[in-house]
């Protein structure tokens, strides 16, 4: 049987082709707000700039306008402006900020309805809660990638590697809220590929390259590569790509899988923010 090889490129592009209808859609109806993303940036960190950058690059390919936030803060009075102005409909915080615990306390003012990255706790809470939520974007994407190939989730075993708030704990919540039975592993998981081997679904989101090898996944398997790891050798993912994918039913590359869709996750969600402000 051949591998096959779920291609994140050919998954945005619909999803791309979809919101641009969307967002022609809101401005022809002549009601509420055009979609308009906010990225609030300390300018520190070379991964939040180059979030912040893919992130404007997809706005743009869409038809979403954005509003770049970058300055070393404190941006307390920026956010509140942002949660004010009804021509905002998305805010995102392009993390990491340089002081961690400062993140952490800006995401907690964000209005939850415009939280399009799904990074306040208020957001998280309806998540594991099963209840509507904006979801961070990552965890979103694989539920992406799973639709769009038409891959049975309900009733299966998937098993993510990570308990990370931005991609391991909601992807967790997501599979859940689709009816998979769920294990989570972590650094202090024991056996790791005893774990890793019975996975249906498997969920890679240590962000530790290559940490995934052939010994640990079984021929059924179905493997999302979530890292997005920067090496010597260019950007890899936590799992073993080539020597992997002979041995699984199928498989994200890195890149080219979660990583183009994720962007246009965090705009489907500006979108559907600004599709609920028309009366
Ligand atoms: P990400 O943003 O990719 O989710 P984080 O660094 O926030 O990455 O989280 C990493 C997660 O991966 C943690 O939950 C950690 O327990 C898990 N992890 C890291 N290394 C290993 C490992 N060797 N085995 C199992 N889990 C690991």
């Amino acid at each position: 049987m051949t591998t096959r090889r779920l291609d994140g490129r050919e998954v945005a592009s619909h999803l791309r082709r979809d919101l641009e209808h969307r967002v022609q859609q809101l401005a022809a109806s002549g009601e509420g707000s055009p979609p308009r993303l906010a990225i609030v940036q300390d300018g520190m960190s070379q991964g939040a700039g180059l979030y912040a950058a893919s992130l404007e690059r997809a706005a743009r390919s869409v038809g979403v306008s954005t509003h770049l936030i970058v300055g070393a803060g404190p941006h307390d009075g920026a956010i509140a402006e942002l949660n004010r102005d009804p021509g905002i409909t998305g805010i995102v915080l392009a993390q990491p900020f340089a002081d961690v615990g400062e993140g952490r306390r800006l995401v907690e003012l964000i209005d939850p309805a415009k939280d399009v990255d799904g990074a306040t706790p208020t957001n998280a809470g309806r998540l594991a809660r099963g209840e509507p939520a904006f979801v961070p974007a990552t965890a979103l994407a694989v539920i992406a990638i799973l639709e769009a190939f038409d891959i049975k989730v309900a009733g299966r075993r998937a098993v993510i590697v990570g308990r990370s708030a931005v991609v391991g704990r909601p992807v967790a919540s997501l599979l859940l809220a689709r009816d998979a039975t769920v294990v989570i592993c972590h650094r202090q998981t024991l056996h790791l590929a005893r774990e890793t081997r019975r996975a249906e679904l498997l969920v890679a989101a240590a962000g530790v390259p290559g940490l995934i090898r052939p010994e640990m996944v079984n021929a059924s398997a179905v493997v999302i590569d979530c890292g997005i790891n920067a090496t010597d050798a260019g950007i890899v993912g936590d799992v073993e790509f080539a020597a992997i994918a002979p041995f699984v039913s199928a498989i994200t590359p890195v890149p080219g899988g979660i990583g183009p869709v994720t962007p246009m996750m965090v705009l489907r969600q500006t979108v559907e923010s600004a599709e609920r402000q028309v009366p």
